[in-house]
């Protein structure tokens, strides 16, 4: 080998073996936890585990920093290697000059690499793996990165470390919102972050502050006006309290994404007002002793959360509770799950809009329902009870539609907190007796609102359309078109609920709706569970859903405390902020007009005298006939029934009568003056057996009554009732073939029974009769706890 190449190489081994053998320059300190809104603005943060403000590193380096810090520090930093001999050399000599170390000629690179040593003392050691280091650093990653690393990693005073905890600390805002005087106070402060502290050094600091902008300003980065304001501009003050826009957001990923800079989906200003408007009822709330509310604002077509607002954040709350995010607590659902059943029993065909649902005495073993206002009217339509919110046609309605096929259809819309077999819930799943949050509550009501407008556009349906809320910005993977075979429910089941969801008329006991009758668009639900625990509120339009919670964070109930009362006043509030101009439009492509019976709702029979059109969806086609138009043959004048058997033949007059059975038809005609009673039997005809006169209300025939375990062996008490189309006819009681008492108008009866099989007869004074044979045993079944208003 050439000798002189020889001396090439064992020269370049001398040089570059260290390099290699030195350190890369790493930061594994732990970070701060960063939650940003959609706009990159803070929204809050919390400090890093080892007591440091060091955010975690941004995609960029701030424009004016950058010429700030090169200008200051470091000008040649994008032509050198890592090192610059000159201003070693120049370093070196004043060190000499003045007997120690006075200045280090570093680079922005060697800063780097000393920093990630933890800023050990200066020794000349020490300095020369710094410059290894730095070499090392040139030669592995590019400027860029080089200078993103000193932006997030240079000490800025106390605890705060890295550019971006400096501004929002020391300034209030976001480093790229840095002024020209920011950005020169910011470059020179790592150099001696010491300075920083008010009222100690700061004639030094804006010395070289001052120098810094003369500087930028003959380099042409700003003009003469700039460098006048900004010399008059003052130092960056004392740390002060970042932002706290999201504080249960922020504890949220803190908890499952510590040391993250997280980019949320929240719209700042929203979620400003939200803040203001909740605190804002809050006070008011608080005079009931109800110490939390929540809400939440999910864009519909994306399910992106626009505002996240855990609790209240006054002070009177933070002593009740404060600290618990509402939006992901399990809490009573009360009456919110209604509009889903309506929705399911649309789709399926089960019932008509209008299909009337009885609204009577209902008991079922350990569980009895009542409506809010305790009243009945026999019968309502299904668009009433829902819009009323009456617990009785639910209850009468889930039992049509089976309890196991409700579980499942939420569990198919999104719900993921009804982990219990449907019997555990019983009928009372519709009153409250499950749990779910706020979270997946307005999760599935966007899911059902983006169905809809799929629809809409693409007529067609998209099964990756129910999905949960999202929270991160492009944080959910992209969705796939699939069949539309496996919805859970159709465009028109959904349309058809938010009409009746849209009715401004609520119950009377829930006053205070007229305030809201100017919120046309909005299609809306309120819930309050079992004790006025829980009060819920959820609307939605076509581009969002506001969901809303008062009550409080440790169970406690209040008199007073409803949906409408404590909840819905703060979703209007917020509904009339954001306003919306469009409305849900009509699916009518995948819907069909039915002719209905005018009276009951259900599709016309051939003896349905009046009858119109409604538009149902498809399944509608399928629902039941109308039950209650009945062929009747009267007298001439239409006072008595008659048969052939007693009466001229030529003589009768038939006629379609609208018969309810005999315990809707007590309370249905309480309301419905209109409402005609069936004309009694002429003298010497034999009752039409078709048309029942007597129905037991309870118990209900073939029900299994389950005693409690301590009581097995002792009779049990129960109380059968019977409606009788004419209450002052006497009726016979008799429990399995044994009289027992005879009742007159009030036909209930108070009667004892052991374990086992029976049979209860009711007859009336004109021979009519009506068994009912129940059970009792011992075996013990949880009790359904949905007494719930
Ligand atoms: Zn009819």
């Amino acid at each position: 080998m050439n000798r002189k190449l020889k001396i090439v190489l064992i020269a370049a081994g001398v040089i570059i073996t260290p390099v290699l053998l030195s350190p890369l320059p790493r930061f594994k300190a732990p970070l701060s936890t960063v939650v940003e809104a959609r706009d990159g603005s803070l929204l809050g943060a919390r400090i890093a585990d080892d007591g440091q403000w060091r955010f975690p590193p941004s995609d960029s380096v701030p424009y004016k920093f950058e010429k700030a810090l090169i200008t200051f520090e470091d000008k040649y930093f994008y032509y050198h290697p890592g090192i610059n001999p000159v201003s070693i050399i120049r370093a070196l000599i004043s060190n000499i000059k003045a007997g120690e170390i006075v200045s280090g000629g570093s680079t922005i690179t060697m800063q780097v690499a000393r920093i990630s040593r933890g800023n050990r003392p200066r020794t000349y050691c020490e300095k020369i793996i710094e410059m290894l280091s730095a070499v090392k650093l040139e030669i592995f990653r590019s400027k860029k990165e080089i200078l993103k690393m000193y932006v997030s990693n240079a000490p800025f005073g106390g605890n705060t470390v890295g550019l971006d905890a400096a501004a929002w600390r020391y300034s209030g805002i976001s480093s790229n919102n840095l002024s020209w005087a920011e950005a020169a106070a910011y470059a020179v402060l790592p150099n001696s972050p010491s300075l920083v502290f008010p009222g100690k050094n700061q004639e030094i600091l804006k010395s070289r502050r001052d120098e810094l902008l003369r500087k930028l300003y003959r380099k042409n980065y700003l003009d003469s006006l700039t460098l006048v304001l900004a010399l008059e501009e003052p130092l960056p003050g004392e740390p002060g309290q970042l932002p706290s826009e999201a504080p249960h957001l922020t504890d949220y990923f803190f908890k499952n994404n510590r040391g993250e800079r997280v980019h949320t989906t929240l719209d700042p200003a929203l979620q400003e007002k939200v803040i203001e408007t909740i605190n804002s009822h809050q006070k008011t709330l608080e005079n009931n002793f109800i110490f939390n509310s929540a809400c939440i604002v999910v864009s519909v077509e994306n399910g992106e959360v626009l505002a996240y607002v855990g609790n209240s954040t006054l002070t009177e709350t933070a002593l009740h509770g404060g600290d618990v995010d509402i939006i992901q607590a399990l809490r009573s659902t009360g009456s919110i799950l209604k509009p889903v059943l309506y929705a399911g029993m649309q789709f399926s065909g089960d019932i008509l809009p209008n299909t009337l649902v009885p609204d009577v005495p209902t008991r079922f073993p350990g569980f009895s329902p009542k409506n809010f206002d305790r009243s009945f009217s026999g019968a309502v339509t299904a668009d009433y009870a829902l819009s009323q919110s009456l617990n009785i046609p639910s209850v009468r309605m889930l039992q049509k539609y089976d309890p196991e096929n409700f579980l499942a259809l939420l569990k198919k819309t999104g719900f993921t907190t009804f982990h219990k077999p449907a019997n555990y819930y019983g009928l009372s799943l519709i009153l409250g007796g499950g749990e779910t949050s706020l979270w997946e509550l307005s999760g599935v009501y966007a899911s059902l609102s983006r169905v809809l407008n799929r629809f809409i556009v693409e007529k067609k349906y998209n099964v990756t359309d129910y999905h949960p809320p999202v929270l991160v910005k492009d944080g959910e993977p992209g969705k796939t078109d699939t069949s539309a075979l496996s919805i859970p429910l159709s465009a028109s089941s959904i349309w058809l609920t938010y009409e009746a969801l849209q009715r401004v008329n609520r119950p009377e006991s829930e006053t205070g709706w007229q305030y809201f009758s100017s919120s046309q668009n909005l299609a809306w639900k309120t819930g309050t569970s079992f004790g006025f625990r829980d009060a819920w509120a959820v609307g939605t339009t076509p581009e969002y859903v506001i969901g809303v919670w008062a009550g409080n964070a440790d169970g406690e109930g209040r008199p007073g405390l409803t949906g409408v009362t404590a909840a819905a006043p703060i979703l209007f509030d917020i509904f009339n902020v954001m306003g919306t101009s469009k409305s849900f439009i009509q699916p009518a492509e995948e819907m069909t007009t039915i002719k209905v019976c005018s009276q009951s709702g259900y599709r016309a029979g051939p003896d349905c005298p009046d009858t119109h059109e409604i538009w149902s969806c498809l399944a509608g086609l399928r629902s039941d006939v109308c039950p209650y138009h009945k062929i009747v043959h009267l007298n001439k004048a239409k006072t008595l029934r008659v048969t052939s058997a007693c009466a001229d033949p030529a003589e009768i007059i038939n006629e379609p009568w609208f018969v309810l059975p005999p315990a809707m038809e007590y309370f249905y005609k309480q309301k419905h003056p209109e409402y005609k009673t069936l004309p009694p039997p002429a003298p010497g005809c034999t009752d039409d057996k078709s048309i029942p006169v007597m129905e037991f209300i309870y118990p209900t025939p073939g029900v299994k009554i389950f005693i409690p375990r301590d009581q097995i062996g002792l009779l049990t008490r129960i109380i059968p009732e019977v409606a009788h189309r004419n209450p002052s006819k006497r009726i016979y009681w008799h429990l399995d073939d044994r009289y027992i008492t005879t009742t007159r108008f009030m036909h209930q009866i108070e009667i004892l029974a052991a374990s086992g099989l029976h049979i209860l007869t009711a007859v009336d004074e004109d021979g009519n009769s009506i068994h009912c044979s129940f059970s009792i045993t011992g075996t013990i079944e949880r009790e359904s706890g949905g007494r719930t208003q």
